[in-house]
């Protein structure tokens, strides 16, 4: 399978992935090998009302539920880091030790290597810096990711991986973060105000935490892919409130914003041709 084209995302909880389904989903129909790599089972969110699961049992529902929204994507190989859940910064999760921001960072990144020098991706995926808005997991999988892209093809690097487990060293030529651009909640928080939807003040809060729309480097078009889109999110009826905001915008609005999925072409080893992508492999012969 020499030259295959591969897809790794690296991302923190089940339905994380949302922001990237109709790409992924694209790819894979395309024939590209894609790769989700989930670093915790979401144990510590809420749970939506009418859903069988407990505090105890929430891991495994989620674990479930990610790998119902996977088969749909078309992801070929998804993988759980075995992390648990930290929940939101400031919360008494933060500092569980089995949690994914109280773990050692190198010891994430060697897991990733590991999946990264195995599935060979020329393109990987995760969040910002920020982790789109400031989630303890969402920033400690972005850093991780950061790391491995950088040394997954250094021999020296992990080398019992090579010595004993059979890998390849592998160097990644692209990696993008997600990003939400400030525009579209903008226009979100709108068409909720015509709709009459009172804004709540998180809301308000994180309508103001989207990317400027100056560092979109990419926008992939998946207009056609958007009933799949919101199909694949309804896997995960445990994180459906539907007192939520999103949850009181009218369809035919939200689908209105699922029809691109932007993000910031972070790390490149291959020359950008367009100011503007639309395609992830871009620049990579296959
Ligand atoms: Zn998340």
């Amino acid at each position: 399978m020499a030259n295959k084209l591969s897809l790794l995302g690296a991302y923190g909880h089940p339905d994380d992935e949302q922001g990237v389904s109709g790409l992924m989903y694209k790819y894979a129909n395309a024939g590209v090998n894609v790769t989700l790599v989930c670093a915790t089972r979401g144990e510590v969110g809420e749970i939506a009302p009418g859903v069988n699961a407990t505090p105890q049992t929430l891991g495994q529902v989620r674990e479930e539920e990610l790998r119902c929204a996977a088969e749909k994507i078309g992801i070929a190989n998804l993988y759980f880091l075995d992390y648990r859940d930290s929940g939101m910064i400031g919360t008494p999760e933060n500092a569980d030790p089995r949690c994914l921001w109280q773990a050692n960072l190198m010891e994430v990144v060697e897991k990733l290597v590991r999946l990264v020098r195995r599935h060979q991706p020329q393109v990987m995926l995760t969040f910002d810096p920020n982790g789109g808005y400031g989630h303890p997991d969402h920033i400690k999988i972005h850093q991780a990711a950061m790391i491995a892209y950088f040394v997954a093809g250094d021999v020296r690097i992990f080398p019992e991986q090579i010595a004993r487990e059979g890998l390849r060293a592998w160097t990644p030529l692209k990696l993008y973060w997600g990003a939400f651009p400030r525009s579209r909640w903008q226009k979100y928080a709108e068409m909720a105000v015509q709709a009459g939807i009172e804004m709540p003040e998180p809301m308000r809060e994180f309508l103001k935490r989207g990317m400027p729309d100056e560092v979109i480097t990419t926008r992939v078009d998946v207009a056609e892919f958007v009933d799949l889109k919101v199909n694949a999110l309804a896997c995960h009826a445990s994180q459906m409130n539907p007192d939520s905001i999103f949850a009181k915008i009218p369809p035919e609005i939200r689908k209105e914003g699922l029809k691109e999925e932007t993000l910031v072409r972070a790390e490149s080893r291959v020359a950008p041709i367009e100011e503007i992508e639309n395609d992830l492999f871009a620049g990579i012969d296959g």
